[in-house]
């Protein structure tokens, strides 16, 4: 409260308000505050007129300084000073009960206790004339004519496990980028940049962007995990540029690496295939460009548009021309984004650190993040404390296609989520608020499992929603999803709430019925679970469209087959140092027993668990593999109890078609 309407209320002088204030150690009437806090006011009135005590009572908002010792804050807010300095250093600020924290913080952290304060100097978010600041500013954001820049390409590197893609990141990195001090926060790097020199003189003079080397500044993502992927890609915020498919020239193609290209098609990323391990003699790039070609990604050199490069990631073979390709058609797509608009970014990755607290690595999409920047992701409201470049450097700002390490946020983040920045704390409470409401009423209501089975490489769907406008949204944009190999058919189309044919109708077209923003009675619901009608209701159309591709997914078939390449007999157990692990010995009796393959159990005859190894030794070292009749020690993680005499064989999954 203002301290001149307070002397008013107690008929007194504001000097003599601060005299007895200070003379009694009340918080708030040292220096020239203005505003005094509501325990502080009716601590003085108590002093000085207690009968005017009800008078107060209309005000009784917390105001803090700009300024404040913790264990201050804590009392003003009511709760106890080893909590507050707990959510504190989630937050990632190690701070003492007697040290200080700035008004920003103080209020971002009353608001994880759920309380709402106010700044004491009161210029922070009104005026005399009681016009928000924050609203001029909402304005001023609101200006729809975006400006543009071009920024540099993202790709995401992705593949089978041991395919080769950690060592293809590593190798990027340490030939591209000069090594600087490791970073405080940077443990496990999941992205950075490099600035690119072409070694191909017709790529000198690109229209992409340059960094301050003079060469062109790309951006690498380690994969960011198939649910990321559609999520990001719902949500309009398609991280990648590119993805760099690893195939081992060895192997070929494996059942997760047709997973990435029937993501890729569904997300409409283009994919330059990377056929790794080419230094090896018994590497078949041909034969694996024939084998990846079947799946829909015909090379070019063959008229198709897909490049395929070989390369060796662990020798640093064909890495230049594997980048020079990128960036070729990099300069076709024109990667560009957003400035002179709030600064946004995406979240990469997000982990708890004992020392930290919360470390979100993110990228940013939209013109800038700065250190004291009031953030936001989803209805999680934080303050940027520390930047750090993912290859360690501390940052006071990060510009479009900078990977980021942000301490300040106190949740973790979904991978795909955005982080944006606000003009002030209570905006961005608003709009977490705003947020949290959402959340709450929008719930993806999936009955009788949601999963169906298409037939003759067909799903039929019925589509309700709420009005015309969204019916019409929903079928353009299902229409725009690559139906190659499995067709969505619309059986049928309404809008209004969900009714009694439109499950008749549903049950005789053996459709799965999508519902947006429509109402569902009991009764109907009833009658949906009676007839084991596959029901998807959402209010949200990227949570129906994400229903659709992972349906399209789930049936786009490929026939995989298990294949034995090895057998041995247990010899004897013993004891595992560590919980979840088992140890055994045994011989090989057929083929090989290899470390990166799984192990299924068999007694009997019958198969009784399935295993990872964890190491593989002979004669006590670690090996990759052992030959027929040697024998080994293993450590495995896994299902089944292992005992003397069982078999285990090393198996393998190929695709068959
Ligand atoms: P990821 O699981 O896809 O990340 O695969 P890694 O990068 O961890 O590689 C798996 C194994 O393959 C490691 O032992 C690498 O040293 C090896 N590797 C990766 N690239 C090559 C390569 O070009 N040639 C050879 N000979 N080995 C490679």
């Amino acid at each position: 409260m203002n301290i001149s309407t307070l002397a008013k209320i107690l008929g007194t002088s504001i000097s003599d308000l601060r005299e007895v204030g200070t003379k009694n150690s009340i918080y708030g009437f040292f220096g020239r505050n203005t505003r005094i806090p509501y325990n502080s006011a009716a601590a003085i009135t108590k002093i000085v007129r207690p009968d005017k005590l009800a008078k107060l009572e209309n005000d009784d908002r917390i105001y803090l300084p700009s300024n404040i010792i913790v264990a201050d804050f804590a009392e003003s807010i009511g709760r106890p000073v080893g909590q507050v300095i707990r959510t504190l250093v989630m937050n990632g600020i190690m701070v003492t009960m007697s040290e200080k924290i700035d008004y920003d913080t103080a209020s971002l952290i009353a608001s994880e206790f759920g309380v709402e304060v106010f700044a004491e100097d009161g210029g922070m978010f009104e005026d005399e004339s009681g016009n928000s600041d924050q609203l001029v500013k909402t304005v001023e954001y609101e200006n729809t004519d975006k400006k543009m820049v071009l920024r540099p390409p993202v790709i995401t590197v992705m593949g089978h496990v041991d395919h080769g893609k950690t060592t293809l990141l590593d190798t990027i990195r340490s030939t591209n980028v000069v090594a600087g001090e490791a970073g405080a926060i940077t443990q496990h790097i999941s992205s950075y940049k490099i600035e690119y020199q072409p070694k191909d003189d017709g790529n000198a003079n690109l229209n992409l962007l340059k960094g301050k080397s003079g060469g062109y500044k790309m951006t690498f993502v380690d994969t960011p995990g198939h649910e990321a992927f559609t999520a990001m890609r719902a949500r309009g915020s398609q991280m990648a540029d590119f993805v760099i498919l690893m195939v081992s020239a060895i192997e070929g193609p494996k059942p997760q690496t047709v997973e990435v290209i029937e993501r890729s098609k569904l997300s409409k990323v283009p994919v330059i295939v990377a056929i790794n391990k080419t230094d090896l003699p018994e590497a078949d790039p041909e034969r694996v460009k024939q084998e990846i070609a079947k799946y829909g990604l015909v090379p070019e050199e063959w008229g198709g548009d897909t490049p395929f490069i070989s390369i060796s990631a662990k020798n640093n073979i064909g890495i230049d021309k594997l980048i020079e390709t990128i960036l070729v058609h990099a300069e076709i797509a024109e990667p560009k984004g957003e400035i002179d608009c709030p600064g946004q970014a995406v979240v990469v990755e997000s982990h708890l650190d004992t020392k930290f607290g919360i470390i979100t690595t993110a990228l940013v999409v939209k013109d800038t993040i700065r250190v004291g920047d009031i953030i936001r992701s989803g209805d999680s409201v934080g303050k940027i404390r520390r930047l750090e470049s993912t290859d360690g450097q501390v940052l006071q700002e990060a510009v479009i296609g900078d990977p980021v390490v942000i301490i300040g946020l106190s949740d973790l983040i979904n991978v795909g989520e955005a982080i944006v920045t606000h003009p002030s704390v209570k905006d961005a409470n608003n709009q977490a608020n705003i947020e949290k409401i959402k959340k709450a009423q929008s719930k993806k209501i999936i009955m009788n499992g949601g999963t169906v089975t298409a037939t003759d490489n067909q799903i039929n769907i019925v589509i309700k929603a709420d009005v015309f406008g969204s019916l019409e949204a929903i079928k353009e944009s299902i229409l725009k999803i690559p139906q190659e190999k499995v067709k969505i058919v619309i059986k049928s189309e309404g809008v209004g709430g969900l009714s009694e044919s439109d499950v008749e109708f549903a049950e005789t077209s053996g459709s799965s019925i999508l519902a947006f923003h429509c109402e569902v009675s009991s009764k109907i619901e009833q009658m949906v679970k009676n007839k084991k009608i596959n029901l998807v209701q959402s209010d949200i159309i990227y949570e129906l469209l994400e229903w659709v591709e992972e349906e399209i997914l789930k049936n786009t078939k490929h026939e995989t087959k298990i294949i034995v390449l090895g057998k041995a007999k247990v010899l004897a157990t013993f004891k595992a140092e560590k919980q979840n692990q088992q140890v055994f010995g045994a011989e090989v009796i057929d083929g090989k027993i290899f470390s990166n393959k799984e192990l299924r159990l068999y007694r009997n005859r019958e198969e009784i668990g399935k295993l990872d190894i964890v190491e593989l030794q002979r004669n006590k070292v670690k090996a990759s593999e052992v030959n027929i009749s040697q024998q080994f020690g293993v450590s495995v993680t896994g299902k089944g109890k292992i005992q003397k005499d069982d078999e285990v064989w090393s198996v393998d999954e190929i695709l068959v078609k």
